[in-house]
């Protein structure tokens, strides 16, 4: 049995409460960060065997709500280390078909306290090099989350596929799309299938410099039968490694170049072949293959195609919940992907779990200042299942008009 197998007592009131975090992604390190800074004990739990075990994707869009989540959760030189190494590509969100006609533009508007005007790029890996700083000795590796017991004294016990086990007052299932906790607190629940598969790549900038107009925040471009591309640019406004020194020497980040995303994405039929094929595929058969979907596309975006990274691509089955009711909060709840998995198709569904890290924490800090933590767990999941299933609901609605997402059953 492995060393981190322990019982944290509870004590005579909750203020010495100890959470424990099933997933390290996005919304369980923000909500351990958060936690740290508020005093609270915290363990996570994370199947992968280490930090960087996969890859996890690239460039997402960091919006207000995301922003103002990790400048509550971070620490201050964390947060402004956030902000210095994100890319900052404007507000402007285009549209256009395969010719390149321009089918629709918006500037979204501007926060103007929120750095970047509220619309921050970052780099996937570099986010979460931050969001683990100082959790070294929280974070656990190798350890998935089998099931769960809520105990005779409210406590609560994780178990994990080793046989290991831990137990706190509190157990958040932040554990993603395919989440434990949640197959069994909220068995109801469903993910589905949204009908769309992607081919997620990067572009080196030092390879291609894509048209102008192209290097928007987020441009889509929609060919015949809704076959799209999707492109945002990563340019960084100084080298990682000078940021993290100049800023907070203590986080440790590995040194990446500018690139442009470049995510192909279809319905699955339109695929020439099977999802265990597709799923098979090396990144220059991936290659070919986008480049096959693309033939007869304006050439500027033939172009971006070919000049993929080849090793970068990987394909994503896009899933989204159904919204459902709350649960009936004990010792347990969930958080991001494990309860209001989205399709990208509005770019929020690391947003939402960074605002459902952020509400969650405020709450666990009232409980752990002597309120009652079935209220304070209903509280937060009236409100994240509020807003989280309405950014389901948009996030289907605008991937179905777009690019033909299946409507939500
Ligand atoms: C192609 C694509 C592009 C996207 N772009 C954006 C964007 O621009 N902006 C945006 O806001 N969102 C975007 N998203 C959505 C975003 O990636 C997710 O919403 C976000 O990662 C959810 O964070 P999470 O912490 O809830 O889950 P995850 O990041 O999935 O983390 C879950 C963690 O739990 C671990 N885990 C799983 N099962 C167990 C278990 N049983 N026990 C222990 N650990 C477990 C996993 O290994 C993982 O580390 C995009 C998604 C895709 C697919």
């Amino acid at each position: 049995m492995r060393p981190f197998s322990f019982v944290v007592e509870k004590g005579p009131n909750v203020s010495d409460m100890h959470v424990i975090i099933a997933g390290g992604g996005l919304g369980g390190l923000a909500l351990a960060q958060g936690l740290r800074q508020a005093g609270i004990t915290v363990s996570v739990y994370e199947k992968d065997p280490a930090a960087a075990f996969r890859n996890q994707g690239y460039r997402i869009r960091i919006n207000p709500d995301g922003i103002t989540a990790l400048r509550e959760l971070l620490t201050p030189p964390a947060f402004e280390l956030f902000a210095a190494t994100s890319a900052t590509p404007g507000a402007r969100m285009a549209t256009y078909d395969h010719r390149l006609d321009l089918v629709h533009a918006q500037e979204l508007p501007l926060v103007p306290d929120l750095p970047g005007g509220g619309h921050l790029a970052v780099n996937r890996l570099t986010l979460r090099q931050i969001l683990l700083s100082g959790l070294d000795k929280a974070v656990h590796y190798g350890a998935r989350l089998t099931r769960y017991d809520v105990n005779p004294s409210g406590t609560v016990t994780a178990h994990f596929a080793d046989g290991a086990s831990a137990t706190g007052d509190v157990l958040i299932g932040a554990d993603g799309v395919n989440s434990a906790v949640r197959k069994q607190y909220l068995p109801q629940a469903q993910v589905v299938d949204a009908g769309l598969r992607l081919l997620y790549g990067k572009v080196p900038f030092a390879v291609h410099q894509a048209p102008p107009e192209l290097l928007g925040l987020w441009t889509t471009v929609v060919g015949p039968q809704r076959r799209f591309l999707g492109l945002a640019p990563v340019r960084y406004r100084e080298p990682m490694r000078q940021a993290a020194a100049r800023i907070a020497p203590e986080i440790e980040l590995s040194e990446d170049s500018d690139y442009l995303v470049c995510v192909f994405g279809a319905r699955r039929e339109l695929f020439p072949c099977s999802d265990e094929e597709l799923f098979a595929m090396d990144g220059p058969r991936l290659r070919a293959l986008t480049l096959s979907q693309v033939a007869g596309w304006d050439p500027a975006l033939v172009e971006i195609v070919s000049a993929q990274d080849p090793v970068t691509i990987f394909p994503v089955t896009v899933r989204t919940s159904v919204p459902t009711a709350a649960g009936r909060p004990t010792a347990v709840t969930l958080l991001g992907d494990a309860i209001h998995v989205m399709s990208p198709a509005i770019g929020v569904g690391a947003n939402t779990a960074l605002r459902d890290a952020c509400l969650l924490r405020a709450q666990l800090v009232q409980a752990a200042g002597g309120r009652s933590l079935d209220v304070v767990l209903r509280a937060y999941e009236e409100e994240m299942t509020d807003y989280g299933f309405d950014a389901v609901r948009e996030s289907a609605s605008r991937g179905h008009s777009l690019v033909g997402q299946d409507p939500l059953p």
